[in-house]
């Protein structure tokens, strides 16, 4: 039986698919790399956070994530009386069989939860994490790394531990370098940023992250539903396999993404902001040297341009914002007609170091 949906069921069915639609996080792929969507800080009921790992599964595949990995304190277990567990392993395996064969890649790791200097740390990509329960914290990392793990210092912006909320190492951060045990820093956590934690980054050769260190529900924590996003890293990796990621973690291979923003740094920035604006469309007003040159925009995050190019604009400021998932056009007084021209931008959404905007030329042909 064939039933006929009144007009208003459609509209909503449409709503409905358009707002699924828009809260997937999504970056094209930068070659010869995939570019995967990671959220690799997050708790469950197995250590201080309120839902079962279950969700967090839910909650990424929702948002168009690709990897994550559950984080959950090794030292801070305020509900264990209420859920006794034995093994620290128990919130990945549930996580993982949850993820099934959907995809979502799920990664075993744990939050190594000390007081100042040493702080959070997360290892992730670690074998059994109930080995690393141990009273000794830099035992503890070496186990971790002897295991395989990736090393990164949580939230050193974080005024519960740092009051003045300037992110700075300590000696045992750089013990911890020196011998190799540390691999990235949060420079984004939940809904904070770090303008400091980005220049350690650049400073020691440490990967860029951004996580959300979810505790209750994504969607109330960032107003997704009213077009906010969790932090997460972008991975450009080789593929989907956890070794692939790892690699790419490990050789630094990555932006966060937080509030919209894109921070990392210019080799593998720049190229994300190629494959996600180009140009779709070129032509000249009939009779006049003004071309109409629209951009487009693979991506999930609009882009706000300051033209710096030889040419003004004549609709337009200094500024354009080419929507998510849309394009824009612009029109460029040329003073003549051209076969070809570059147009360059700073992308003002975007950091390559502390105060630093990437720039972005766009190659235009008019056919
Ligand atoms: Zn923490
Ligand atoms: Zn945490």
């Amino acid at each position: 039986m064939t039933r006929i949906l009144p007009s208003y069921c459609l509209v909503m069915l449409l709503t409905l698919q358009s707002s699924a639609q828009e809260r997937v996080i999504h970056f094209p792929d930068v070659a010869p790399f995939q570019t995967l969507v990671a959220d690799l800080h997050m708790h469950t009921v197995f250590s201080d956070g309120s839902v079962w790992p279950n969700i967090r599964v839910d909650e990424a595949l929702r948002d168009g994530l690709d990897v994550i990995a559950v984080t959950d304190h090794l030292e801070y277990l305020p509900h264990r009386h209420d859920i006794p567990f034995p093994d620290r392993n128990r919130p990945h395996e549930i996580a993982t069989a949850s993820a099934g064969d959907r995809p979502l890649v799920v990664i075993n790791g744990s939050e190594i939860t000390r007081r100042m200097p040493l702080g959070h740390l997360n290892a992730i990509f670690v074998q059994d994490a109930n080995s690393l329960v141990l009273a000794d914290s830099v035992a503890a990392l070496q186990e971790a790394n002897s295991q395989g793990a990736f090393v990164f210092w949580n939230h050193p912006n974080w005024v519960a531990q740092n009051p003045s909320g300037l992110a700075a190492l300590n000696p045992v951060h750089l013990a911890l370098l020196q011998e190799g045990l540390l691999h990235g820093i949060e420079i984004a956590n939940d809904q904070t940023y770090s303008d400091e934690a980005l220049a350690i980054a650049l400073e020691h050769d440490l990967a860029i992250l951004a996580t959300s260190d979810i505790h209750g529900l994504v969607d109330w924590q960032f107003a997704v539903p009213e077009g906010g996003h969790r932090p997460v890293t972008l991975v450009f990796a080789t593929g989907r396999e956890k070794s692939a990621i790892r690699e790419a973690l490990r050789a630094r291979r990555t932006v966060a993404y937080f509030k919209h923003r894109l921070i990392g740094r210019a080799e593998t920035l720049e190229p994300l902001l190629a494959a996600s604006l180009t140009v779709t469309n070129a032509a000249y007003g009939f009779g006049t040297t003004v071309v109409a040159v629209t951009i487009s925009n693979a991506s999930s995050t609009p882009f706000t341009l300051r033209n710096v190019s030889a040419y003004t604009l004549h609709e337009h400021t200094d500024l354009i914002v080419v929507p998510a998932r849309g394009e824009v056009t612009i029109k460029v007084k040329t003073g003549e007609r051209l076969s070809s021209l570059t147009l360059t931008f700073e992308a003002l959404n975007a950091l390559t170091a502390p105060g630093t905007h990437p720039r972005l030329p766009l190659a235009v042909d008019v056919p």
